[in-house]
């Protein structure tokens, strides 16, 4: 697989429809889902790997963020990218940065709240992602639901002739959402992590029932997670999908979000709803590479 680290370097092996999936690498079945459906739709598809030091406000989260290139690029290329690029921290970030990207509204509750400055970060990269590479469309996941809002918005209100496409979230066996930070979890914390999605699948459940006021929908997910497991909940949050503002009742394109600290690893999760109907993510079937399987 062909790794490059320049944005002329991306363009210039580009052709054709150019599907984008940005990461930060030591990839999963999450991350190979976006692959999959990118190389599916588009004619060329590349993956970023780049850790962003801006998005992180917890500097020992960023240093013991896992990394492996060699192994990304492999994985990439198995699920279909035509191209890796994975720029330097120098080369993305010259010194001094002068230019950020701040979205208002969408960035106002949840993560906004709980990492100050994190969505500033994720903007700002997304933003010269998309117009260093120029694709023409972008693939993310709905497990960060709020950051897929985030950059919707980006893209719309900069005016970046890109489709962003939202894809669902996919989990464990035990239903786990598959995160790089995951194989940080010890065995202990592992099981408690579980907490998360069980709060959810809960939740879902209770949408699916007919409940559809906002905050006894939070309230019983936080208290199923906290049942099920010795987590710090964040926050639940019932948000609008393309707003991520909170809403006080189930109805049209929304998501029902949870961060919560398990041991030394802090974690998201969501699952969407349309019209009351739940979409709880995909499930995998065997273990997940992360843990050194293929
Ligand atoms: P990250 O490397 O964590 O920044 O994630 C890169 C992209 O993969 C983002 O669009 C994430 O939303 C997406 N992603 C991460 N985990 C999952 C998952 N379990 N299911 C689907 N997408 C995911």
């Amino acid at each position: 697989m062909k790794i490059v680290h320049t944005f002329e370097e991306a363009r210039d092996d580009a052709r054709g429809r150019l599907g984008l999936v940005p990461t930060m690498g030591f990839l999963h079945e999450g991350h190979l889902s976006l692959v999959e459906k990118a190389a599916s739709v588009s004619d060329f598809t590349v993956v970023t790997i780049f850790v962003n030091p801006l998005q992180f406000s917890d500097e020992g989260d960023l240093e013991t963020y896992p990394r492996d290139l060699e192994r990304d690029a492999t994985l990439a290329e198995a699920a279909g990218a035509d191209l890796v690029v994975a720029p330097s921290v120098a080369y993305m970030y010259p010194e001094p940065l002068r230019t950020f990207v701040t979205v208002a509204g969408a960035t106002a509750s949840m993560e906004g709240l709980h990492r100050p400055g994190h969505f500033e970060g994720v903007a700002t990269v997304v933003a010269k992602l998309f117009a260093g590479i120029r694709p023409d469309m972008a693939f993310f996941g709905r497990k960060d639901a709020q950051q897929l809002a985030v950059i919707s918005t980006v893209a719309q209100d900069l005016s970046f002739p890109v489709r962003v496409v939202g894809c669902p979230v996919v989990r464990e066996q035990d239903g786990l959402a598959l995160s790089s930070r995951n194989i940080r979890l010890d065995s202990s914390h592992r099981a408690d992590a579980r907490a998360l999605s069980i709060g959810l699948m809960h939740g879902a459940d209770l949408i699916e029932s007919g409940l559809d006021d906002a905050s006894e929908l939070t309230h019983r997910t936080a208290q199923s997670i906290s049942d099920a497991g010795d987590v710090a909940i964040d926050y639940v949050e019932l948000a609008d999908a393309a707003t991520a503002l909170p809403v006080g009742n189930v109805g049209g394109r929304q998501f029902l979000a949870v961060a919560a600290r398990v041991g030394p690893v802090r974690l998201l999760d969501s699952i969407s709803i349309d019209d009351g109907v739940v979409d709880r993510g995909l499930v995998l079937s065997s273990p997940s590479i992360l843990y050194g399987g293929s």
